[in-house]
């Protein structure tokens, strides 16, 4: 492609809210022009009751499908709560998971294909069938990875446990200290099919404001996905889940401490390193009130510019992705 072409192929590294939100935007902006192909976390994917849950998954699938309970933002429209009180009822724990009743038949019929030997991709895409969410879904790995989180507990000879990241985040609310985060059989992963094609074939990769910890760096902790996102031929550009150095929702900020990386828009740049310096990322946006954090992420090698990054509605965030295709489209020049 020239440098007028619009891109036709668009890859975008994908958590769960944070980074479904922005496929709206980039969905809305780009219509039919472009196929987009999400890699989405799986790291957050859990085993509750005998049923695979994909959290990351499904918020993408739902959100982008019409199903997403827009107010919590997770979970489908239209929720009830029958099963979840009756396991309640029976003492059956976990019981700080919210599993929807509608929810619980995507978990069925997942788990269902899963056991009679369908690879997560595959069923990922069956459940799409209905779906329809105007993406190409991808789950970073068919293997079973899961994101600990270690915390204090005075009950343990080590004084700490290491929790399920679901735990952490919906049972304690990531308000307890987070001393490290460890992804279970990242390292002995492998990418899903099409995942590693999909980054070095497309024009255009973005890392969306998905969290930079659980999400993304997960994404690019399967092995052969950051190399990848190294050395395709397409400029790599993000957005600053990080504004005013606020994660907005979620726990980026927290997790962010407890790799020891800074809660701000240009730490995050510097984090996820330019490509000509061995990094992930040629091009960076930062909110409109860390314009003063322009100049430090220029430094660090990565072109930046400075536009308002809130997801207030589909519109603005139609207006990030704009910005991230423009910033894209100058620096693969
Ligand atoms: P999760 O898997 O549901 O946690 O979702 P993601 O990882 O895709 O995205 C979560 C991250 O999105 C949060 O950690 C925030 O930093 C970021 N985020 C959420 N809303 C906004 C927003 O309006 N603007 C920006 N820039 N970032 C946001
Ligand atoms: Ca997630």
């Amino acid at each position: 492609m020239t440098d007028a072409d619009p891109p036709r192929s668009i890859t975008v590294l994908s958590g769960g809210v944070g980074g479904a939100r922005f496929l709206q935007g980039l969905l809305r902006l780009v219509g039919d022009e472009a196929e987009v192909t999400v890699v989405a976390n799986t790291a957050d994917d859990i085993w509750l009751h005998g049923l695979k849950v994909c959290p990351d998954l499904d918020t993408v699938m739902y959100t982008l499908g019409g199903g997403i309970d827009a107010v919590r933002g997770w979970g489908r429209t239209d929720e009830s709560w029958h099963a979840k009180e009756e396991l309640a009822a029976y003492g059956v724990e976990p019981s700080w998971f919210g599993l929807g009743d509608r929810d619980l038949a995507t978990h069925l019929v997942r788990t269902q294909m899963l056991e009679a030997g369908y690879p997560l991709s595959a069923v990922t895409t069956a459940l799409c069938e209905r779906w329809r969410p105007g993406v190409r879904l991808l789950p970073m790995t068919d293997d079973r990875v899961e994101t600990h989180i270690v915390v204090d507990d005075a009950d343990e000879p080590s004084g700490r446990r290491a929790v399920h990241f679901q735990e952490y985040w919906v049972r304690l609310h990531a308000e307890v200290p987070a001393h490290a985060v460890v992804p279970v059989g990242l390292e002995a992963s492998t990418p899903g099919p099409g995942v590693l094609e999909a980054i070095t074939r497309a024009d255009v990769v973005l890392l969306p404001p998905s969290n930079p910890v659980v999400s993304v760096g997960t994404i690019l902790g399967v092995p052969g996905v950051r190399e990848a996102v190294r050395t395709t031929r397409a400029p790599v550009v993000g957005l600053s889940p990080v504004v005013a150095g606020s994660h907005v929702r979620g726990m980026a900020a927290q997790l962010l401490a407890a790799i020891g990386v800074e809660v701000g828009a240009a730490a995050v740049a510097g984090h996820y390193g330019a490509r000509s310096r061995g990094g992930v990322v040629d091009g960076w946006l930062v909110d409109t009130s860390d314009a003063g954090e322009v100049a430090q992420v220029t430094d660090a090698g990565i072109a930046c510019r400075s536009v308002p990054l809130m997801m207030t509605d589909v519109d603005a965030t139609a207006a990030m992705a704009r910005a991230a295709l423009d910033l894209a489209a100058q620096v693969r020049r």
